[in-house]
C-alpha cells in the first residue's frame, strides 16, 4: 500500500543546519499518539518517533495504518525490546513483524537494534521499500566505550547496510560526550571513491591500480548521542558537529532516554535551527549547574544581537579534565560558577591581576591569538556596584565619588568564589570585613589575606558590635530547592542597614524576605548576576554590553 506523499527530509527552511529534532512520542494508545503527533508538528518537530513499546495493546495493521496514513509529520518507528533498554518483552518475531509492516506502509523511518539488523536485512532482501530509511543503533546504558571500540561500533553498524547509524552511550563524565563529536565528525569525512562512472566501495579497490579515481566526499547520515545529565551538550551541539538527528520532548521530564531536554528548549532556548559548524560554543561550568539562568540571559543576547554563539550548561566535575578535553577552538569561552572558582585559578593559563588578588575566576575565555585561556573575576564588581546603589538610594539618592561602604562593617557569610569577591570588593572600597564561614579555617584565611576578621556561621546570630551593618551571604544556604534554609535568624537582621544575597534562585529568598520584614534595604542575587554577566560578556565577545537589554531578559524570569 502507498502513502500520503509526505516528504519533510529537511528541517524546516532558515534554518543553518541539517539536524533534524525528533519528538519521542511514548502513548499508551494510538489515539493519545495521533494528538501527541500532531502536537509536535505545531510545535516544530521535523520527525516523531512512534515508540511501539510503549502501546498498552497492538494491533499492528490497524494500528500503523491509521498512524501512517494520517501522519502529518515523517514518523519514526521503534519497537525497542527490554534487552535493548525497551518496553517490549514480548515474541520477537512479532516485533520484527511490526517493524518490517511500517515499511511495507510507507514508514520513514525504521530503527532495527544492531543485535539483530543483519538477520532483519536477510528477512527483506529482495523486497523494495522505496521509501523507509533504515536506521540501525545500538545503545549503551553504562558507558561511553573508547575511540577505537566507537570507530568499531560505526563500522560494524556500517557493515549491516544501514542508511543511518545511531549510536546512543552513556556519560559518565562530559568528557565522554568528546569522543562522540569525534566519532561524528570524522563520520561525515568518509571518503568513497568513484571510478570513472562505476562507483566503488573504499578498500575495495586496489588504490595504486593506476586507474583515476574521483574523490567525494560522502556523508554516513550518524546519531551520536550521549544519555544522562552529563551528556546534554551531546543534543544540542550535535546540530554543529553534523548529526543527523536531535531529540527533543513535548513534556519536561517525559523521556524516552535519560537526558533529553525539552522540543521547546532545544528551538527556543538554544536556538537549535541557528546552529551551525562555525557556531562559537560557550557554557556554564558548575556541579550543580541547572539552576543557572546563564544560558537563558546569553542565549537570548546573542539571538537579539545575531552574535553566532550558543551558550550550554556544562555538568563539570574536574575542572582540568574538562579544560583539557575541551581544547579546540570551537569551545570559545566559559562561565564558572560552583564549586569551580578556585579551581579555575590554577587552571588558566593566565589570570588577570584582579582575579588573582580574589582567588577566584569567574570567567574563562580561550585567547583566539594563542588558544591559552585567560581567567576574569567579573563577580565584585556585579555585587559591590548592586550594593553601592542600594545604598545610595536608601541614604541620598544620588551617586557621589566616595563610596557608600566606606567605613561600615560589612559582613560576609561564605568564603568561597563569590565571598572572595565580596570581601575583596568590600574591602577595595573602604569598608571593614568579617568572615563568617561554616568552615572557620577557610573564614580566618580570608580574613587574614585581605586584612578583616573571622566568624564562624553560628556566631553570627549573637554578633552585632554595632548598628548599620552590612551583610552579604554568598554561600547557597536559600537556594533552590532548599528555599526554607536561612543563614542567620530573623532576630540577629534588625542590627543590619542593608542585606544581600548572591542566590538568585529564588529571586527573594528566605534571608531577602526576613530582612526586609525586619526594615533593612535589600539586593538580590540578580542585580549582582546581571552585574556579572555584562562583564563577561564583554570579554566572550569584545562587544559592549547591552545592558538595557539584559535587564529587560532578565525581567521575564
Ligand atoms: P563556592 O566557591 O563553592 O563556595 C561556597 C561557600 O558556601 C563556602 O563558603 C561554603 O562553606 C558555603 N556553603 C556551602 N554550602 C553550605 C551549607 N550547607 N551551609 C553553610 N555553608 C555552606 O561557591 P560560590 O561560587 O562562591 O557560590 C556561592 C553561591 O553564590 C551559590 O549559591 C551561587 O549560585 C551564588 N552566586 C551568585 C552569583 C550571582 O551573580 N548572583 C554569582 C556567583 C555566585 P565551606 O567553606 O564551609 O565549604
Amino acid at each position: 500500500m502507498d502513502s500520503p506523499n509526505v516528504l519533510f527530509t529537511a528541517p524546516s527552511a532558515g534554518t543553518k543546519n541539517a539536524t533534524l529534532i525528533c519528538v519521542p512520542i511514548m502513548g499508551e494508545t494510538i489515539e493519545k499518539m495521533k494528538i501527541d503527533v500532531q502536537k509536535a508538528k505545531a510545535e516544530g518537530a521535523d520527525v516523531a518517533e512512534i515508540r511501539l513499546d510503549s502501546l498498552s495493546n497492538i494491533d499492528p495493521y490497524q494500528d500503523l495504518t491509521a498512524l501512517i496514513q494520517h501522519r502529518v509529520l515523517p514518523l519514526l518507528f521503534t519497537y525497542r525490546p527490554k534487552w535493548e533498554g525497551g518496553m517490549y518483552d514480548g515474541d520477537e518475531n512479532k516485533r520484527l513483524d511490526a517493524l518490517r509492516l511500517a515499511m511495507e506502509l510507507g514508514a520513514d523511518y525504521i530503527d532495527v537494534e544492531l543485535q539483530v539488523a543483519h538477520a532483519f536485512y536477510d528477512s527483506i532482501r529482495g523486497k523494495t521499500f522505496n521509501k523507509t530509511k533504515v536506521i540501525v543503533s545500538s545503545h549503551n546504558y553504562q558507558l561511553t566505550p573508547s575511540i577505537e571500540d566507537l570507530g568499531n561500533l560505526v563500522a560494524r553498524i556500517q557493515a549491516t547496510g544501514a542508511d543511518i547509524v545511531k549510536i546512543a552511550t552513556t556519560a559518565t563524565d562530559i568528557t565522554d560526550v568528546a569522543r562522540m563529536f569525534q566519532i561524528m565528525v570524522h563520520s561525515q569525512s568518509m571518503v568513497k571513491r568513484k571510478l570513472m562512472g562505476n562507483s566503488v566501495e573504499e578498500g575495495r579497490t586496489n588504490m595504486s591500480s593506476g586507474y583515476i579515481y574521483e574523490e567525494i566526499r560522502t556523508e554516513v547520515p550518524f546519531i551520536g548521542l550521549v544519555m544522562g545529565d552529563r551528556g546534554l551538550i551531546s543534543r544540542i551541539l550535535c546540530a554543529k558537529f553534523g548529526g543527523y538527528l536531535t531529540f527533543g520532548t513535548l513534556e519536561s521530564g517525559v523521556v524516552s532516554a535519560p537526558g533529553q531536554p525539552t522540543l521547546q528548549d532545544l528551538l527556543y532556548l538554544y536556538n537549535l535551527r541557528q546552529v551551525a559548524p562555525d557556531t562559537k560554543v560557550y557554557g556554564i561550568i558548575g556541579k550543580p549547574v541547572g539552576h543557572s539562568k546563564s544560558p537563558i540571559l546569553f542565549n537570548e543576547v546573542f539571538k537579539s544581537v545575531g552574535y553566532n554563539g550558543v551558550y550550554v550548561f556544562l555538568l563539570v566535575d574536574d575542572l582540568a579534565n574538562f579544560l583539557r578535553t575541551y581544547s579546540s577552538t570551537d569551545f570559545v569561552g566559559f562561565s564558572v560558577t560552583i564549586p569551580h572558582k578556585e579551581a579555575a585559578l590554577e587552571c588558566c593559563d593566565e589570570v588577570d591581576p584582579v582575579a588573582k588578588s580574589i582567588g577566584a575566576v569567574n570567567c574563562i575565555i580561550r585567547r583566539p591569538t594563542d588558544g591559552k585561556l585567560i581567567g576574569y573575576n567579573t563577580d565584585y564588581v556585579g555585587a559591590i556596584s548592586a550594593i553601592e546603589d542600594g545604598l545610595r538610594g536608601k541614604h541620598n539618592g544620588g551617586s557621589t565619588n566616595i563610596s557608600p561602604l566606606a567605613g561600615k562593617l560589612f559582613v560576609v557569610i561564605g568564603a568561597g568564589g563569590a565571598g572572595k569577591a565580596l570581601a575583596y570588593g568590600a574591602k577595595e572600597k573602604g569598608a571593614r570585613v568579617v568572615i563568617a564561614n561554616r568552615t572557620y579555617d577557610r573564614a580566618r584565611e580570608l580574613a587574614d589575606a585581605i586584612g578583616g576578621d573571622a566568624l564562624t556561621l553560628s556566631d553570627l546570630d549573637s554578633y552585632h558590635p554595632e548598628d548599620s551593618m552590612i551583610l552579604a551571604n554568598t554561600t547557597s544556604i536559600g537556594m533552590q530547592p532548599k528555599v526554607d534554609d536561612t543563614p542567620i535568624s530573623k532576630h540577629a537582621l534588625k542590627y543590619y542597614t542593608l542585606v544581600f544575597d548572591a542566590v538568585y534562585t529564588p529571586k527573594i529568598t528566605r534571608l531577602l524576605k526576613e530582612a526586609e520584614e525586619s526594615g533593612a534595604t535589600i539586593v538580590t542575587g540578580l542585580e549582582m548576576f546581571m552585574g556579572q554577566a555584562y562583564g563577561q560578556y564583554e570579554n566572550f565577545t569584545g562587544l559592549p554590553a547591552p545592558k538595557e537589554l539584559f535587564r529587560k531578559i532578565m525581567e521575564k524570569y
